[in-house]
C-alpha cells in the first residue's frame, strides 16, 4: 500500500531525498538497500547498492532509439561507481549489453554472471572481449550473498536461465532472471523473460512464478511487451509496484497496452523511466519520471520510490513466515 503523507512527513522525505542524493554522489552505502533503475532510453540498466556498499549491475543497455551510451555513462559517473562486485547480464541483446564496454572502460568488475553460451552479433563480440576471464554461466538455484557479515544480508538467487532447459532459440526467452531478497523485501529482475508461447517465444514466467512467489517489486519483463507479464505470473507474484524501462519513440510499442492492463488488474502501481511509445499512463496508477531509485529500510519496514523530485513510501509486504526485522 502507498502511504498518504502529511506535510511534516514530506519534509522528512525531502530531507532524506537530499541525503540520498548526496550519498549517491559517491555511491556510498546508506544502511539501506538501494536499487537505481537507470533511464537508459529504450533498454535496461539497474544498479544495486547494498546496505554495506557492495555494488551489482543488472544489464547495461544501449538506447535502441538514440544508439548512445550517454545516459548510463553519465549516471555511473554521477553515482561515482568505480568498481562493481558483480555484473549480472540477462541476455545478449544490444539493449541489455550494448554499453558494457563503455562502462567497463572506467569501472572495474570482479565477477560477471550471464547465461553462458554465445550469440551472433557484434555487440555480443564486444561484450565477450570486455568481460573475458570474468564470466560464469549461471544455473537455476545459484545464489549470490552480499553483506555476508551483516545480520541482514542481501541474497540474489537465480530462478530462470536458458528457458530452464526448454528448447528455444528466442534470445528473450533465454533471459537470466533473479530474485533479490533483503529481510522480508522481495524484488525480481529478469531481463526480457517471456510469458507466452506465441511465435518462437516460450512461456517461462508461468513455470517459475510459484517458486518466485510474492514480490514487492517487479521489474516488468521485456519492457512490458505483450509477450511478458502474463496473468499466471502476476497471480503468483502479486507485485505491489512494477518498474517499466522503455524509451521514448521506440518502434516496439513498449509498454504494451495489454501488459499494462494486466499489471493494473493485478493491483500493481507502475513507475516508468520514459513515456515510451505504446500504452498511455493512467493517473493514479502510472508515473513517468526518468531514473527511479528504490530504497529499502528494514528499520521502518518500508521502501521508498524516488522519481524526479517526488518520493512515495510503501510498506514491505513480505512473504508469509518472514518475520519483520
Ligand atoms: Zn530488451
Amino acid at each position: 500500500m502507498r502511504f498518504t503523507q502529511t506535510a511534516e512527513e514530506i519534509g522528512v522525505r525531502l530531507l532524506s531525498c537530499v541525503f540520498l542524493a548526496a550519498a549517491s554522489m559517491w555511491a556510498q552505502a546508506n544502511g539501506q538497500l538501494q536499487i537505481h533503475f537507470i533511464d537508459v532510453g529504450q533498454g535496461d540498466g539497474a544498479i544495486l547498492i547494498s546496505p554495506l556498499g557492495q555494488t551489482v549491475a543488472f544489464d547495461i543497455g544501449r538506447d535502441m532509439v538514440g544508439g548512445s551510451c550517454d545516459k548510463p555513462v553519465a549516471y555511473y559517473r554521477q553515482l561515482g561507481i568505480r568498481k562493481l562486485d558483480y555484473l549480472i547480464v540477462s541476455h545478449y541483446h544490444e539493449d541489455h549489453i550494448g554499453c558494457v564496454p563503455s562502462i567497463l572502460a572506467s569501472v572495474s568488475v570482479d565477477h560477471v554472471e550471464d547465461r553462458g553460451q554465445s550469440y551472433d552479433s557484434t555487440f555480443y563480440d564486444a561484450y565477450a572481449r570486455t568481460t573475458r576471464g570474468l564470466r560464469s554461466a549461471a544455473r537455476v538455484g545459484d545464489k549470490i550473498v552480499l553483506d555476508e557479515t551483516s545480520p541482514a544480508p542481501v541474497t540474489i538467487e537465480v530462478y530462470a536461465v536458458n528457458a530452464n532447459g526448454m528448447a528455444t532459440t528466442n534470445e528473450n526467452s533465454l533471459s537470466l532472471a533473479v530474485r533479490i531478497a533483503y529481510g522480508g523485501f522481495r524484488a525480481e529482475i529478469g531481463g526480457d523473460l517471456s510469458g507466452d508461447d506465441a511465435d518462437d517465444y516460450i512461456d517461462v514466467e508461468t513455470r517459475v512464478a510459484g517458486a518466485v512467489g510474492k514480490l514487492d517489486l517487479y521489474k516488468a519483463h521485456h519492457h512490458c511487451s505483450s509477450h511478458s507479464s502474463n496473468d499466471a505470473w502476476l497471480g503468483q507474484t502479486r507485485p505491489t509496484i512494477a518498474i517499466i524501462s522503455a524509451g521514448d519513440g521506440n518502434t516496439y510499442g513498449h509498454p504494451a497496452y495489454d501488459c499494462l492492463e494486466r499489471l493494473h488488474y493485478a493491483g500493481a502501481e507502475t513507475y516508468w523511466t520514459e513515456l515510451g511509445n505504446g500504452a498511455t499512463p493512467v493517473p493514479g496508477w502510472d508515473t513517468v519520471s526518468g531514473t527511479i531509485v528504490v530504497s529499502v529500510d528494514l528499520a521502518t519496514m518500508q521502501y521508498t520510490v524516488t522519481h524526479g523530485a517526488k518520493t512515495d513510501a510503501y510498506a514491505i509486504d513480505g512473504p508469509p513466515g518472514i518475520a519483520p526485522r
